[in-house]
């Protein structure tokens, strides 16, 4: 499975596509809300970008980066992270996509290994979506996913709600993480949930649960 891969203004040196050996067991319905979800998190990372570029200013704030703002408190910095101190949300939000420019090119050039995705159906039934296990480096890490091929049978789960689960996931592939279960406030809840609403402000009356229900 391969993509294009966009070009945000400001980002030189891009690979053409990214690539991932996928699992043959999932259906080729399967496989089209897997590439759906992976456009998804692209559209999202060159958004961004874009936003930030600001004509060339290179000051601008994402709309990704403001809705992080507003709510990402804990965990801010990947784990591999040496720098200044990441002190909120919209700087995170910098460094996350930074990161995953990195995480486009060393695939994209083959400098990663192999990305796969692999197909686990797990008990019980919804206890997984899309698995991204945390990573200790900035450098040559594979894009590599375990996903539930019962959750993309749902037609009750949007292509904006699995993006989000996707999204979530490549944060920790970008050395993101957050307490078992826990997803409020961490950056990599609330980016990833922000995406889910279209980076619009959270209603009280719809829990973060509802969101986070798709996270691993
Ligand atoms: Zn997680």
């Amino acid at each position: 499975m391969q993509f294009p891969v966009p070009v945000p203004e400001g980002i030189i040196n891009l690979p053409a596509f990214i690539y991932f050996d996928v699992d043959n067991r999932f259906t080729a319905a399967q496989i089209q809300r897997i590439r759906n979800s992976i456009e998804g998190v692209l559209l999202n990372w060159f958004r961004h970008h874009n936003q930030k570029w600001n004509g060339g200013a290179n000051n601008g704030v994402s709309e990704l980066a403001a809705c992080a703002n507003t709510y990402a408190i804990n965990n801010l910095q990947p784990v591999w992270y040496l720098g200044p101190p990441i002190i909120n949300g919209q700087v995170a939000t910098n460094v996350a996509m930074d990161q995953f420019t990195q995480l486009i090119r060393d695939n994209g050039f083959r400098l990663s290994p192999p990305a796969k995705i692999d197909y686990l159906i797990p008990a019980p039934l919804t206890s997984s979506t899309i698995r991204g296990e945390t990573v200790f480096t900035k450098k040559r890490v594979p894009l590599s996913f375990v996903i539930n091929p019962t959750q993309l049978d749902r037609i009750d789960v949007n292509n904006l709600t699995l993006t989000g689960s996707m999204f979530h996931a490549w944060l920790h592939r970008a050395g993101y993480r957050h307490p078992e279960g826990k997803y409020t406030s961490f950056f990599i809840g609330e980016a990833p949930m922000c995406v889910m609403r279209d980076f619009q402000p959270k209603n009280p009356a719809v829990p973060d649960s509802d969101y986070f229900q798709f996270f691993d």
